[in-house]
């Protein structure tokens, strides 16, 4: 089962590999976008780690709820509203029990990551976050180290599309033969999941 500390550990794992990839997430963003991927991203999850500590959230629910809405208030890129919504989203569908098993968490993933092509209006191969977060989601059902391993080779795969959503798409075909930040920040999300499950982070 997987209680409220759990979900505590893996954001604190995603803000501890958000600190160490900043910079390669930045640079990222400098070919297709606006090169403020890392520190949207660094901002938004010390915020979410200072809100967690401050408050103290009661149950897997109520942790994930409390960290999106911060991420969507105080990050200004397209990213943090897509990324709130991924994780308020996921939260409302836990519900408010003191623990869950992992195929809850893997179907209240789905509903989060919905959400976001709902919001955003992207699908898989327009070079986004969802390019890594569909098939980590679909892995997901085997287990969480297929789910790393499927966001991973996701964001991998951006490389050679062409963006469709966001600020990367106004380059059209310039945008190709670049992996995407989301994607990238995306895989970086479901490894410390992954790493929190295996209990290395
Ligand atoms: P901004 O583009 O506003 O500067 P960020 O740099 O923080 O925001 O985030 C850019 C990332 O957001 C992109 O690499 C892409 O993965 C993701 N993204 C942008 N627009 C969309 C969208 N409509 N749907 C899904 N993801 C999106
Ligand atoms: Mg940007």
């Amino acid at each position: 089962m997987l209680e409220t500390d759990f979900f505590r550990r893996w954001l604190t794992a995603a803000a501890a590999a958000v600190e160490r990839e900043a910079g390669r997430l930045t640079e990222l963003d400098s070919a297709i976008g606006d090169a403020d991927h890392g520190s949207n991203l660094q901002r938004g999850f010390r915020a979410v780690i200072a809100v967690l500590e401050k408050e103290n959230p009661a149950g897997p629910g109520a942790v994930l709820i409390l960290a999106g809405r911060q991420l969507i208030s105080t990050v200004g890129g397209a990213s943090g509203p897509l990324y709130g919504t991924l994780l308020r989203r996921t939260g409302k569908a836990l519900g408010d029990s003191p623990e869950v098993t992992p195929a809850q968490l893997a179907e209240a993933l789905r509903t989060g990551v919905a959400a976001v092509a709902q919001l955003g209006g992207a699908k898989a191969g327009d070079k986004t976050m969802l390019d890594s977060l569909e098939p980590a989601v679909e892995a997901l059902g085997a287990s969480f180290t297929a789910a790393a391993e499927a966001g991973e080779k996701g964001a991998l795969a951006t490389v050679p599309l062409q963006a469709r959503k966001g600020r990367a798409s106004y380059l059209g075909e310039r945008s190709i033969g670049h992996q995407d930040p989301g994607a990238t920040s995306s895989a970086l999300l479901i490894t410390a999941l992954a790493d929190t499950a295996e209990g290395t982070a």
